[in-house]
């Protein structure tokens, strides 16, 4: 195993973490979108022993330990290893950058086809970081807003198909591993035709090549799972995207419970069980933390000038739509406009409506209490 810490400035994985302002992000990428138990022990004693007690569920499904120190990311990454949640070869875990839609069944496409990208790997060429898979081969796609570049989906014939993002349609395939084998080829053919110049297949212009015609259209898009109740089990929300370990100690203490599967929506699907109220997770769809995205802000990250998630528990009650508070411009916790955008700037907020964090504000330099004034939190 290698032994030497690589901090990147950005895509934080586990063998290349990310300083922050609370110190190193590493970040675990489970396969098939699921932990074991033993697994999510692993993880909440990595997080305790050698990051600040608190795992992020990213909007691309994986898991984050924050707050660890340079000194504790070698015996954090053995661990890590030890519990089978990072790969052994850096090459191969960045390359592992996988969404898989949750509700997958043993044996069906979404497992088939998973298996065989994970298999097939090291047959991918180098990408772009931000580069990666959507496997979502169920009756209807459930991953279509969420960030890939290369998606395995339903047509709307019932048929498996591979879509380059920003496409409308497919190319059909016979099988799991045919697509798993096209989407191999169609990575190549992106890396070839200059598709790492413009960094994702959305903005990658090329005509698609003539063994991968656009020809099928995917099935229609069904939304997130809910909360509560799942033929699988149940899912749970996560404040913010983040949970302690206490917390998720708490629900891993409920008998039953198969495995823990992540989500890109900030949920947790646990299987074998049935929904019941726990401290500290969502079970209410109509919860208002569910429409609040807020980045972790002062003191998490080194580039925010003031804090961001008390404020967005205060105002997620007292706004109407999607709520974005983010601490600087760069608005991480979120990729679409809000409603309302509150952003940092050197230590005071602007206003943004309808619109992103990096857009012009109505309102600027604005205080934590004029921001509470102004949407009526006392
Ligand atoms: S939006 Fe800015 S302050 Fe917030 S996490 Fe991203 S870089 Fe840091």
């Amino acid at each position: 195993m290698e032994d030497k810490v690589c901090i990147k400035g950005r895509c934080p994985g586990a063998w290349q973490p990310m300083a922050s302002g609370d110190g190193l992000i590493v970040r675990v990428r489970p396969r098939h979108a699921q932990l074991s138990r033993c697994q999510v022990e692993a993880l909440c004693e990595a997080a305790e022993r050698w990051g600040s007690g608190v795992i992020d569920l990213t909007n691309r499904a994986n898991l984050q330990l924050r707050g660890v120190r340079e000194v504790a990311w070698q015996p954090l990454i053995e661990a890590l290893a030890q519990a089978d949640l990072v790969d052994e070869a850096p090459s191969l875990e960045a390359r592992r950058n996988l969404l898989v839609a949750p509700d997958w069944l043993p044996g069906d496409d979404t497992h088939q086809s998973t298996t065989a990208l994970l298999n097939q790997l090291a047959e991918l060429p180098e990408l772009p970081a931000k580069v990666g898979f959507a496997v979502d081969a169920g009756e209807r796609p459930v991953l279509m807003a969420d960030s890939a570049d290369f998606r395995i989906e339903r047509a709307v014939s019932g048929q498996l198909l591979v879509r380059a993002d920003g496409r409308q349609r497919g190319t059909p395939v016979q099988s799991a591993a045919d697509a798993a084998a096209l989407t191999v080829r169609l990575a190549h053919w992106f890396v070839e035709s200059g598709g790492p110049l413009v960094g994702r297949m959305r903005r990658h212009e090329s005509p698609l090549p003539p063994w991968a015609p656009a020809s099928v259209s995917p099935a229609k898009s069904r939304p997130p799972l809910a909360l509560g109740n799942h033929p699988l089990g149940a899912v749970y929300g996560l404040r913010f995207g983040q949970v302690d370990t206490a917390t998720l100690r708490r629900l891993m203490s409920t008998g039953g419970i198969e495995n823990v599967r992540v989500t890109p929506w900030r949920r947790l699907l646990v299987t074998g069980v049935k929904a019941r109220p726990l401290d500290g997770l969502l079970l209410d769809n109509q919860a208002p933390e569910l429409r609040v995205d807020a980045c972790p802000g002062l003191p998490g990250c080194e580039q925010a000038t003031v804090s961001t998630r008390p404020l967005a528990t205060q105002l997620a009650g007292a706004t109407a739509g999607s709520l974005h508070v983010s601490a600087c411009p760069k608005g991480c916790a979120r990729r679409l406009p809000a409603d309302v955008c509150v952003v940092g700037r050197e230590g005071r907020y602007d206003l943004v409506f309808r619109g992103g964090a990096d857009e012009e504000p109505c309102l600027t330099g604005l205080t934590e209490s004029q921001v509470r004034h102004y949407f009526g939190v006392e």
